[in-house]
């Protein structure tokens, strides 16, 4: 079966989907994006993911182009023709088509919707939380504006691709203070020896991820403290325990940072158990039951 992606009202195969040469995306990188996780046919955490695509918009001037029901019934329905159960929808929003110029066109564009789904390996990801993954750091060669969830991602994509080749999961990315910013595609935390969750700040310096606010919700059920301040590359490599947070990592423990374990080099107690709380909060809003509840 052909995937059929959305593309600017259509449902399109793959192989025909395509969009103009003068895409402000294509040429600028001028556009935003989201990725949500779908479990048991339905969609985790739409409200938040729809409210971080309009900041995301807003943040650009372009204009929001669906109501939030239109945008989740197009996300629906390219699942139903994907026939996605378990996996990811992607979402890509630009500010349109126009001759190329650097300033925003001066006539109304109307900006360029696609979508596309694709099954997602879950199974895998919980398979990696049991005994954690390394990761490597690397220079944030981003610009200043990382609280957008543009399209622009080419640091990203080399920190991404600097993992790929050291054979590790991530890569943490480092400001020239020495401290980390977030990971390629992921938020960054530690436990500090006193059994507190730290991660930076939410600021111009990182995404707002949606996983790193539910995992906010949850330590804080679970009455662990939490302190919102940078931290040094030396820091995390000294800390109790490090993971990650993210829509396809969920909470994924990190055992090893540039070749130096973490702790005994095994998942800490309290990523373990946030890992575990966070697939419960998974299956209560999906109805979905991974072996739980
Ligand atoms: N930081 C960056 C740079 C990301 O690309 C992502 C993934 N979207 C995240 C953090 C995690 O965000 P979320 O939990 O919303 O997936």
């Amino acid at each position: 079966m052909s995937r059929i992606a959305y593309v600017n009202g259509q449902y399109l195969p793959h192989t025909a989907a395509a969009v103009h040469i003068e895409d402000r995306g294509y040429q600028f990188s001028d556009g935003i994006y989201e990725v949500c996780s779908v479990f048991g046919g339905r969609i985790f955490d739409f409200e938040p993911h729809a409210a971080r695509l309009e900041r995301s918009l807003s943040e650009l001037a372009i204009a929001v182009p669906f109501s939030r029901p239109v945008l989740k019934m197009i996300m629906e329905e390219v699942l139903r023709q994907n026939r996605i159960k378990t996996g990811i929808v992607y979402i890509q929003i630009t500010r349109g088509v126009a001759p190329r110029d650097h300033a925003f066109p001066s006539t109304v564009v109307p900006p360029s919707v696609i979508m596309t789904a694709r099954r997602f390996d879950f199974a895998a990801i919980a398979g990696k939380q049991k005994t954690g993954v390394p990761i490597i750091t690397a220079e944030d060669l981003r610009w200043k504006r990382r609280d957008i969830k543009s399209v622009s991602l080419l640091g990203n994509v080399l920190a991404k691709q600097a993992a790929r080749e050291a054979g590790v999961y991530e890569a943490w990315m480092v400001d020239e203070d020495g401290f980390v910013t977030e990971g390629s595609s992921t938020n960054a935390w530690i436990v500090d020896k006193e059994d507190r969750l730290i991660s930076r700040a939410l600021s111009r310096d990182i995404l707002p991820g949606i996983t790193r606010a539910d995992t906010r919700t949850l330590a804080s059920e679970l009455r662990m403290e939490m302190a919102e301040r940078p931290f040094t590359v030396e820091e995390a490599k000294a800390a109790k325990e490090a993971f990650l947070t993210s829509t396809t990592s969920l909470v994924m423990p990190v055992v090893e940072i540039d070749g130096a374990k973490i702790g005994d080099g095994r998942p800490g107690a309290l990523s373990a158990k946030l890992a575990e709380r966070y697939w419960r909060f998974v299956c209560r809003q999906t109805g979905m039951n991974f072996g739980r509840r």
